[in-house]
């Protein structure tokens, strides 16, 4: 199934990420997570694909392990560093499989900044190459907050309605913790011409040294309301995960009544984490559970 059609569908849609192994020593213990989460049902499941093509043999293993289990998976695909050939050997694997949605990246350029021979500069130029090879529903990412590259979140946007005149069909937004912030730059989107659905991307923050590192990354504001809940929760691990879940849920619940009918959330290879926001969302998403 195309994630359009389910994101556009008539009950709400709750999805989920997964990581794939970086080396086969980890690989059943992955799939054991994925296959938890996927028998939740959710909406959809993507899996993510690791920096510079490091996944490229368990990105589509992991996508197929998700259709077994009867749930539609989105396999992402990064293009830095990548030749054509290299992304049409991978189009084919996931088209053999029978894997019909990519999240189309760029992918974080190396430290070093080199691209080793790569013919893609931008994540528009991978949504335009999937569009021509075919067959595929293609979304992209986006950046409530603005890419960390940009000048600007106006610039960035330009760059988003590149994506989407290039064939992206649909937008899975970066984590954010304060919702006021995804509602202008809807918008920002509107206002810019780029209408395709978007899916807002909810992290639930289960580790407190973790996020404080993923956020300095990504340069996300903290509002205080979840400063509070670091401060006083985390050094504690198993009130610290409880907090962040109903931190996340309480933001899903409120992104469901502001209009979004999809919200995907960064599940982290968690099943635990993943059964109790479906658990807290079951009645708005109109779940039987
Ligand atoms: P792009 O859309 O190419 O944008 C990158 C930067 O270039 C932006 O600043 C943009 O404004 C600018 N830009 C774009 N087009 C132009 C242009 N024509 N001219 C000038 N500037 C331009 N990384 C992984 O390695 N694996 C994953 O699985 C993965 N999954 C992700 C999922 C989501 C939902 C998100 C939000 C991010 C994910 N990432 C992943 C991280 C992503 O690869 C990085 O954020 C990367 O730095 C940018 O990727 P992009 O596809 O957004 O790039």
């Amino acid at each position: 199934m195309k994630i359009t059609d389910i994101i556009n569908g008539s009950n709400p849609s709750l999805s989920f990420e997964v990581f794939p192994p970086k080396s086969f020593d980890s690989f059943e213990a992955v799939r054991r997570a994925t296959v938890e989460i996927a028998d939740l049902k959710p909406g959809y499941m993507s899996v993510t694909y690791g920096a510079g093509g490091s996944t490229d043999i368990y990105t589509p293993e992991i996508a197929s392990c998700i259709a077994e289990r009867g749930v539609t998976p989105l396999a992402h695909l990064t293009c830095i560093g990548a030749d054509e050939e290299k992304v049409e050997r991978i189009l084919s694997e996931l088209k053999k499989r029978g894997i019909e949605n990519i999240l189309a990246l760029r992918g974080d350029i190396p430290k070093d900044g080199s691209t080793h021979g790569g013919v893609y500069k931008y994540a528009s130029e991978l949504v335009a190459k999937i569009r021509s090879f075919g067959g595929f529903c293609i979304g992209g990412a986006c950046y409530p907050e603005g890419h960390p590259e940009s000048a600007s979140i106006e610039a960035d946007i330009e760059n988003i309605k590149r994506k989407t005149d290039a064939g992206c069909e649909f937008l899975t937004t970066q984590m954010f913790f304060d919702n006021e912030i995804i509602y202008s730059y809807m918008d920002k989107l509107l206002a810019a011409g780029v209408d395709v659905p978007v899916v807002p991307g909810i992290m639930p923050v289960t580790n407190a040294k973790q996020i404080v590192r993923i956020t300095s990354i990504s340069g996300n504001a903290l509002p205080k309301k979840f400063m509070r809940i670091i401060d006083r929760y985390g050094d504690d691990p198993a009130a610290m995960r409880q907090a962040g879940v109903a931190f996340a849920i309480e933001q899903i619940v409120d992104l469901y009544a502001g209009g979004f009918n999809a919200v995907h959330v960064y599940s982290m290879n968690k099943p635990d984490v993943a059964r109790l926001i479906l658990d807290g969302v079951s009645e708005i998403i109109g779940r039987d559970r």
